[in-house]
């Protein structure tokens, strides 16, 4: 069975056939849609897939956090072909669906933000999510500004792209939205020099007011931040900075809303990060998510209490595709599983297994500076040597083509120099290990 095999990979790739795939790619699709991998997929079950040469490969991205429970998920599967037999498409302005109701109701139960009465609007991707949460904030508080951070992914809209920290995502593409500030993240790892993490994150709230300051806190609607960052490295934002922005919203009348889109659904070591928030009394007010909610299927989540949600007026959020009923059937189906199953014990699992060799790899190898993460979303990152702390994006680069050869695929993140690990949680315990044997073996050959 490919849910149970090892990575195996039989010829340089691309292999024939996915040669000819990635070559009708190159002609049908715009190349601004970028990838750097060779593998054109046939199938996937569990953590595995296998390519059109009959190549298997070890997933840790995991479709960048969409494949938490797993590619081809037996029930999954299930619950949505039941779904597809009864109807696709039902416009929830028009015709109300019970898929979208009864996954509504699940969200409000086990989504940590604020307030007794919840509620849960559903989109299509993570930026549309975020939109929606900056727009319901704007509504709430009737104020223009929000607040986001370096380092920062929120998507590729001209809003979120605007939200996010990269510039090489809005390439000539400018003008960019109206109201968005950036302050700094803390990131313990790089904090400015001579701090210890106590002045460190001292630091970075100072900075946080600085900048609330500088427009205003009358001004600012939300503060919105991912509680590991993704795209930025995988960097968790320490709890004791979260307090300290929880507290800054309260007193200021501003929105804390945090965005799961790659956190969410058990990555964590919880089922939402924002648990961990909301156990030392610091929930977020808007939490979004998308990704691995609906094991693949197109969907995201907004979910707020009933007093910021009901504020908004009827027509202006909401859209054609919004809340899909195979989509929700398909979370609903997720949820299920991932309670039942205790997902989140697997990832706390799965990071006390590879934690325990990235720490070795710390303190064996000159370049890798720092391993961290929460729960299983863990990142490695690499430098030129631990005392400049130089970035290291070519040897990654180098890791990243190595170990997709012999069947690992790996994605980088910060400026590059980071490897995340975004694997399916039903990852077996063989599985993980060839995974990591490769990655020592390719990052050897690279040094
Ligand atoms: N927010 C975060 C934290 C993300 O990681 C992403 C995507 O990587 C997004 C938002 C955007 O999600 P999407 O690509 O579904 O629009």
């Amino acid at each position: 069975m490919l849910r149970d095999a090892l990575p195996k990979v039989t010829m340089p790739l691309p292999g024939p056939k996915a040669a000819a795939v990635l070559q009708r790619r190159a002609e049908c699709m715009p190349n601004g849609i970028k990838s750097i991998y060779p593998c054109v997929i046939a199938r996937g079950e569990g953590a595995m897939f296998e390519d059109v040469d009959g190549n298997i490969f070890l997933d840790w991205v995991g479709g960048v956090g969409v494949l938490n429970i797993g590619y081809s998920q037996p029930e999954v599967i299930k619950a949505a072909k039941e779904q597809m037999d009864k109807y696709f498409h039902a416009m929830m302005n028009i015709t109300t669906h019970e898929r979208y109701i009864e996954f509504a109701e699940k969200m409000n139960e086990v989504v940590p933000v604020r307030g007794d009465k919840k509620k849960t609007m559903f989109v299509n991707s993570g930026a549309e999510a975020d939109e929606n949460a900056v727009k319901i904030a704007r509504n709430y508080t009737k104020r223009p500004n929000i607040i986001v951070f370096s380092g920062a992914f929120h998507g590729r809209t001209v809003l979120t792209m605007t939200m996010t920290a990269n510039r090489n995502y809005c390439i000539d593409m400018e003008p960019l939205a109206d109201g968005v500030i950036r302050a700094e993240f803390p990131t313990l790892y790089r904090a400015p020099e001579g701090m210890d993490e106590a002045a460190a994150i001292k630091y970075y709230i100072e900075n946080l007011e600085k900048t609330i300051a500088s427009v205003g806190a009358d001004t600012v609607a939300g503060i919105v931040f991912e509680p590991v960052q993704g795209e930025g490295g995988f960097i968790p934002a320490p709890i004791e900075w979260v307090k300290a922005v929880r507290a800054i919203c309260d007193k200021n009348g501003i929105l804390m809303i945090t965005d799961e889109v790659q956190t969410g659904w058990s990555r964590s070591g919880r089922l939402f990060a924002s648990e961990y928030f909301k156990e030392a009394g610091a929930a977020p007010d808007i939490m979004t998510t998308a990704k691995s909610i609906a094991g693949g299927m197109p969907l995201s989540a907004v979910t707020a209490s009933m007093e910021i949600m009901d504020k908004v007026t009827p027509g202006t959020i909401g859209g054609t595709f919004c809340g899909n009923p195979v989509s929700c059937a398909a979370g609903m189906k997720v949820l299920e599983i991932m309670t039942k199953e205790d997902y989140p014990a697997k990832a706390r699992k799965i990071a006390d297994f590879c934690m325990k060799r990235f720490h070795e790899w710390e303190a064996k190898y000159d370049v890798v500076g720092n391993v961290r993460g929460t729960g299983s979303m863990m990142g490695v990152e690499f430098v030129t040597d631990k005392v400049t702390k130089e970035p290291n994006a070519k040897l990654v680069s180098d890791i990243v083509a190595k170990a997709v050869q012999k069947g690992l695929v790996l994605e980088a993140a910060g400026a590059g120099n980071v490897i995340r690990f975004l694997c399916p949680l039903c990852v077996t315990d063989a599985q993980l290990t060839a995974g990591l044997d490769i990655f020592e073996e390719v990052l050897k050959e690279s040094m």
